[in-house]
This record gives C-alpha cells, sequence and structure tokens, in this order.
C-alpha cells in the first residue's frame, strides 16, 4: 500500500493511493500514526477497506502531507553511510578518507520536516549554503529493544523518500550537526509510505537527487556501509524503537558543498529526491516571506 496523509476540506486525513485516486480511511484512522499503532490488524482493516472503496478521490485533488506530519521522535539519521560520499567530505575538508568504524548517528528536530511537494524556504541572509542529500527513510512499525539482525526487517512498518536537506556552514560551525540539519520545515518526507511488504529487499533501491532538472546524486542502495539490518539491531541497542520512528540512511556522493566550485540551492530551483519504488519529492526553493525576514 502507498498510506498518505493528505489535506482536503480544511481538514488533514489518511489515506492509500490507488492507481490515480485516494482512498479514505480517516473514519478507521484519524492519522497516520494510529494505522501503524494498530499493527497487522490495523493493516487488514486498512486492506479489506481498499477492496471496497467508498469514495475515490482524484490525487490531484489534494494536498499531500509528509506522511506522519509532526513525528514522535527526532529523524535518526546515518552520517557518512556511502563511500563516494565519505571521499567528497574527506577532499573538502583535507581530512584522510576513512569510513566509520561503527554507525554514525545524529538527528533533526521533528520541526525540519515537510510535505513532499511544499515550497522550502533559502534564507540567503541566514547562510548561503543550501544543500540537498536524497536519501532512503525507513519508518518503523512494530516496537522493540535490542533487536536481533535476523528479525530486523519485521519491525519495518514500510518505506519514504526523504531529503536530509542541511545548511553547511551552520553544519560545520557548531561542531554537532543538530543545528544546521534542523531548519524549520525544510526536509521533505513522502510522498508516502510503500509499505515493506511492497518492497521487501531495502537494499535493492536506488536514489536519485535532482536540480533543475539536473542530476546531481544517484546511487543505488546496496552500496550503503550500514544497511537497514545493522542500522535498526544497532540503534535499538539503546533506544526502544516506537511505531512511527523514522530512520534516514544517509546520502551518496554529490552534494552541493563538495562541488567544485561548491553549489547550493537558491530560491527558484526545483529540488527533486527520487528513491526507486517509492516516489518523487518535488520541492520549489523560495524566499522568505517579507514578515520572516531579518
Ligand atoms: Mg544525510
Amino acid at each position: 500500500m502507498r498510506l498518505v496523509t493528505y489535506r482536503r476540506d480544511g481538514g488533514e486525513r489518511v489515506g492509500a493511493v490507488v492507481g490515480d485516486n485516494v482512498v479514505d480511511l480517516t473514519d478507521d484512522f484519524p492519522s497516520m500514526l494510529d494505522l501503524i499503532d494498530g499493527g497487522a490488524a490495523a493493516m487488514e482493516k486498512a486492506r479489506a477497506r481498499l477492496e471496497r472503496p467508498s469514495t475515490l478521490i482524484a490525487l490531484g485533488d489534494v494536498e499531500l502531507r509528509a506522511p506522519i506530519p509532526r513525528l514522535r521522535h527526532n529523524v535518526m539519521c546515518l552520517g557518512a553511510n556511502y563511500y563516494d560520499h565519505i571521499e567528497e567530505g574527506a577532499r573538502l575538508l583535507q581530512v584522510e578518507e576513512k569510513a566509520p568504524d561503527l554507525p554514525m548517528w545524529f538527528t533533526k528536530a521533528t520541526t525540519s520536516v515537510c510535505g513532499p511537494f511544499d515550497d522550502v524556504v533559502v534564507d540567503e541572509t541566514l547562510s548561503p549554503q543550501h544543500d540537498w542529500e536524497v536519501e532512503l527513510a525507513v519508518v518503523i512499525g512494530s516496537p522493540g529493544r535490542a533487536i536481533a539482525r535476523e528479525g530486523a526487517l519485521r519491525h519495518v512498518f514500510g518505506y519514504a523518500a526523504f531529503n536530509d536537506f542541511s545548511v553547511r556552514d551552520i553544519q560545520l560551525r557548531h561542531q554537532q550537526y543538530f543545528k544546521g540539519k534542523s531548519l524549520d520545515r525544510s526536509s521533505p518526507l513522502g510522498p508516502w509510505i510503500v509499505t515493506s511488504d511492497e518492497l521487501p529487499d531495502p537494499q535493492a533501491l536506488e536514489i536519485e537527487c535532482r536540480v533543475n532538472g539536473e542530476v546531481k546524486q544517484h546511487a543505488r542502495t546496496d552500496h550503503m556501509i550500514v544497511d537497514v539490518v545493522t542500522a535498526i539491531a544497532d540503534i535499538s541497542e539503546v533506544i526502544t524503537l516506537e511505531p512511527g520512528d523514522v530512520i534516514s540512511t544517509g546520502t551518496c556522493g554529490g552534494v552541493g558543498i563538495a562541488m567544485t566550485p561548491p553549489q547550493f540551492l537558491h530560491p527558484g530551483d526545483l529540488l527533486e529526491s527520487e528513491v526507486t519504488g517509492i516516489g518523487t519529492l518535488r520541492n520549489r526553493m523560495v524566499a522568505p516571506p517579507v514578515s520572516e525576514r531579518r
């Protein structure tokens, strides 16, 4: 299933995409977290609703929000998880090129997440270095702590595309990534959650980022250093993963700051972040509204 949170007639609703339509599921599941919390029984109920859809709404007539508009916890992110991104980072910072010995974790604020087609504010008076990072995001279904590798994928509810949007000078200046990667409503998630039964192997996908139609990043997810199974087993050693938690699995080479000369996003640019088998996020960069200018 392709599960969406969407806005229609002023309210926020949950649905499943079938072809070019949305089947509304809000009567049974007021929010996406209610659906995920409901486990296998909820999924069965949702599937039954799809077989007898009461109303079909054209996908083009709704505004998609992030599938989980407000996460329960920060987005848990892996850094330095593709060799070509490590190479370009080492070249940029003039340090030795070396993959971390253990998974490198950081988080992004829940408020950094935005919808799959939302405008993203690029305030060039705050920073001239707004940058892209296309990633595969994993949405946790059943909770767990100290999850064994063998059963790790059974804890996955589904997958989505994500852009770990980053403001480089802030990221590097503060030594810790949290601030430079947590700009309000900067990081698109979606366009929907594809449930894990439809994507049995998260390492058999491709990620791609385009700016104004030009390919900047492209990789296969089997190039990840820490794969999805390892990520879940590793972080759950210390954190109880809860339904709806999102793990983003790191980006590949081709980020703007590592280019010669560096490239960054400007108002007017179109950022597209795609994961095969899932879909494409399309976000227009815009100048801040007058009321928010510094
Ligand atoms: Mg990243």
